[in-house]
């Protein structure tokens, strides 16, 4: 090999080295599937989808209370008819499925325990007192209980003035 021949050989391995580089950051940064597009938006989600979304959700949630043994005080079996639950199991359902997705890693599903531990306090609070029978609890309203002319004037301004106290100590 003469030096010609020599250069352009380290030439060729460094241009391959920087595609190998290129492409294995590219690798990391963009996964060759998209992950994600589990979560459900209820407060958006379009009727005709809904059926379909409420059957997703009830499997999981009976696959989940067997599985883990969450008693009926924690997931009382009217959970569908109480909102907090059912953003609750909702989003553990999205999570699971994108901690088991077969892009994941590897860590999905230890993060997912994980989150589901400290999702258990919060869906203790939610369920309780429905452990026989769905107690019919009448939801916060918010119909006829702004000031309208008070919310008017106060939007007007942003309220973000400084403190009295900060303002006098900064002129003095
Ligand atoms: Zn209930």
């Amino acid at each position: 090999m003469n030096d010609e021949q020599r250069e352009r050989a380290r030439k060729l391995l460094s241009q391959d080295m920087t595609a190998t580089d290129n492409a294995a950051s590219a690798a990391r940064s963009e996964p060759s599937e998209p992950v994600g597009g589990f979560s459900v938006n209820w407060r958006e989600l379009d009727d005709n989808l809904a059926h379909a979304e409420w059957v997703a959700l009830r499997a999981f949630v009976e696959w989940l209370t067997v599985r883990y043994h969450l008693p009926v005080s924690m997931v009382p079996n009217c959970w569908w008819q109480h909102g907090d639950l059912v953003e609750e199991l909702s989003a553990l359902h999205a999570a699971h499925q994108a901690a088991f997705d077969e892009t994941d890693a590897g860590f999905g599903p230890l993060n997912w325990h994980e989150r589901f531990a400290t999702a258990q306090a919060r869906l203790r609070n939610s369920g309780s007192g429905c452990t026989s029978t769905h107690d019919g609890f009448r939801p916060r309203s918010w119909s006829n209980v702004t000031d309208e002319q008070e919310w008017d004037a106060w939007t007007n301004r942003s309220h973000a003035e400084q403190p009295p106290r900060a303002a006098q100590r900064r002129e003095g």
